[in-house]
């Protein structure tokens, strides 16, 4: 994990955390600020407004920052059923799912005590799932993601609010089974997102 992301992972949401600089002039920033995704080294960059901007529109022109999106969709109608949910292989029931641009595959990330965990994602099951859910296919590579939470559902989110959960788990964790303070701050992220987000339905069959 790359400095930032470890910071990010570290940092829970829900703790303003303490005023930082534009990681690309130095500008201050407040608590609430956006990143840009630095290709190839994949790595999160905490940015200005002024830097948002600039960079962004210097990535149209060849350069290799991508400003990371905002925008957060409940996916209320995906259509995920067992037999799809099992070709992806994830171990455990919540995953996130990001078009890596540099391979031009999907890869899974899972969050685990030790952080996020990469896996390789079952092309098949992936497809049939773009293919039942044509949301998905508006997925930006490598700066947004499919969220799929067996027991709660799916979202298209920016991979920042990947990292901040995979972060809660990690420093959240306690013994075998997790403990009930992480239980209660996933409970709570996922009702955040929510909060925070416009539905999207794919299918009026669900
Ligand atoms: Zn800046
Ligand atoms: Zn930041």
């Amino acid at each position: 994990m790359t400095g930032l992301l470890r910071r990010l992972a570290t940092r829970s949401r829900d703790q303003s955390h303490p005023a930082q600089e534009c990681e690309l002039c130095g500008e201050p920033l407040p608590a609430t600020h956006r990143h840009l995704l630095e290709l190839p080294k994949r790595e999160l960059r905490c940015a200005c407004r002024a830097c948002q901007v600039l960079f962004d529109h210097a990535a149209a022109g060849g350069g290799h920052y991508r400003l990371v999106p905002e925008r957060r969709r409940r996916l209320s109608g995906l259509s995920l059923d067992e037999e799809t949910w099992a070709g992806l292989r994830t171990p455990v029931r919540t995953v996130f799912v990001i078009h890596d641009s540099g391979t031009g595959l999907p890869v899974q990330y899972y969050p685990s005590p030790a952080g996020a965990v990469q896996a390789s994602v079952d092309l098949t099951a992936w497809e049939r799932l773009l293919r039942d859910n044509p949301a998905l296919q508006e997925l930006e590579p490598d700066v947004e993601a499919l969220l799929a939470d067996r027991d709660r559902g799916a979202w298209i989110v920016p991979v920042d609010d990947c990292y901040a959960l995979v972060g809660a788990v990690r420093t959240r964790w306690r013994g075998l089974t997790g403990g009930p303070d992480v239980r209660q701050h996933i409970t709570r992220f996922f009702t955040d997102l929510d909060d925070r987000c416009s539905p999207v339905t794919d299918r009026s069959t669900t």
